[in-house]
């Protein structure tokens, strides 16, 4: 019997790469559910394919077919079916939360694209596990690596965590350029292609802060723990130092396909010749480098709001995603995303962050806090 998936935002980079991945392996698995934010045409050849036994379109236009559900009350109903074992949650920003803790109540797998659900909500993620008996496994690059090096090995031989970034499309440019980018610099990213929000936190490096705190509730280690180091040709995915000093890496090229097929096998492995083959010479040089903070303030403001705890994250995650919203409109600079930030946690991080309801009380002051400050009305 194939294991049956739900594929949350199956319409985006992460959504469709996954599909790719799902087809050379439908004997193992079935994809049962398919949800999408807006894209209709392209959900409707994705039915077609797979003949899933639910399909949800949460908003756009009024052409959808009357058996699909509408509304964002189907992506938790998607999490939740009797016939979904993994939950594949590829749904961009905090309105992944509910899907993840919903699917996490029902005892399912999270295959955990959204990395916002663990910044916005880590404590309820990791309490709706303990109490639903679901798993967390993730698709993100880095903390595949990093589980993957891990082995099963508990936090407590681990001296620390090593994060890669590949800098951005900013890493070379002097630091009074960078404030000025334009909105097709910072989608133009040197090693990755992704949706334009992580590309564009990719860009600040608001990604690595939110790759921090991920880091932080996945593997239950210190913020003091967990480094992020510059590797340009994203080839080391990230490393881990174990209590004994020796450190691993798990490389490849950069290509979500591995760590999608990861999240759906852990902790087996499978054959799939589809996989892109890495070859070291053709890889050739590798170089690290250290973060220039100065330059892109968002890492250091998301790490402070991860130590901080409490509805903090939750602030700089939607602090972040209406920052981002605003310069992808034209509405506002690239410099003006850490602005906004600054500014949202320097307001709202003390605010409790307990339950759902303070999380996205949280959320919607952040946003506020960011409209306001730059002007947006
Ligand atoms: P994307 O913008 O390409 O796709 C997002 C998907 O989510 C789409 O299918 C869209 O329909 C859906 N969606 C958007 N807003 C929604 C809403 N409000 N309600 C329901 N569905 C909604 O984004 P992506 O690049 O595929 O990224 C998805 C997630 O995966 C993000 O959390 C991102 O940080 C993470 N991620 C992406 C990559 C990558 O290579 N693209 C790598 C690591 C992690
Ligand atoms: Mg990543």
């Amino acid at each position: 019997m194939p294991q049956g998936v739900a594929v949350l935002g199956s319409t985006g980079s992460i959504g469709t790469t996954a599909l790719r991945v799902l087809d050379r392996h439908r004997e193992r698995f079935a994809v049962r559910a398919l949800t999408a934010h807006a894209n209709a045409a392209l959900l409707r050849a994705q039915e077609q394919d797979w003949s899933p036994s639910f399909v949800a379109l949460v908003e756009g236009d009024g052409d959808a077919p009357s058996s699909w559900r509408r509304g964002a009350s189907a992506l938790v109903e998607a999490a939740m079916r009797a016939d979904v074992q993994v939950v594949l949650n590829a749904i961009v920003g905090a309105a992944g939360l509910d899907a993840t803790l919903a699917a996490l109540g029902a005892g399912k797998r999270v295959a955990l694209a959204n990395k916002e659900s663990l910044v916005v909500g880590g404590a309820l993620v990791e309490a709706a596990a303990r109490q639903g008996g679901g798993e967390v496994v993730p698709v993100d690059s880095e903390h595949s690596a990093i589980l993957q090096c891990l082995a099963g090995r508990s936090a407590s031989d681990v001296r620390r965590l090593v994060i890669t970034a590949s800098g951005g499309p900013f890493r070379e440019w002097p630091d009074d350029r960078v404030r000025g980018a334009s909105v097709q610099d910072a989608l133009n990213h040197p090693t990755w292609s992704m949706g334009r929000k992580i590309t564009v936190d990719s860009a600040t490096l608001a990604n690595k802060a939110l790759e921090v705190i991920e880091a932080h509730f996945l593997f239950g280690l210190g913020y003091d723990q967990i480094e992020v180091v510059v590797h340009p040709q994203s080839i080391v995915h990230s490393m881990v130092e174990f209590r004994d000093g020796s450190v691993l890496a798990q490389l490849g090229v950069p290509s979500m396909e591995l760590p999608i097929l990861y999240a759906l096998t852990h902790p087996d492995r499978i054959e799939d010749a589809g996989i892109p083959a890495f070859d070291p010479v053709t890889a050739g040089r590798l170089s690290f480098e250290a973060v220039r903070h100065e330059v892109f303030p968002c890492l250091r403001l998301g790490v402070t709001a991860g130590r901080a705890g409490g509805a903090a994250p939750a602030v700089f995650n939607g602090a972040n995603e209406e920052a981002v919203a605003l310069f992808l409109e034209g509405r506002v600079s690239f410099g003006a995303i850490a602005d906004g930030i600054e500014a949202a946690l320097d307001r709202h991080a003390a605010l409790p962050g307990g339950t759902r309801e303070a999380l996205w009380q949280a959320d919607a002051e952040a946003r506020r806090t960011v409209r306001e400050s730059l002007g947006c009305h």
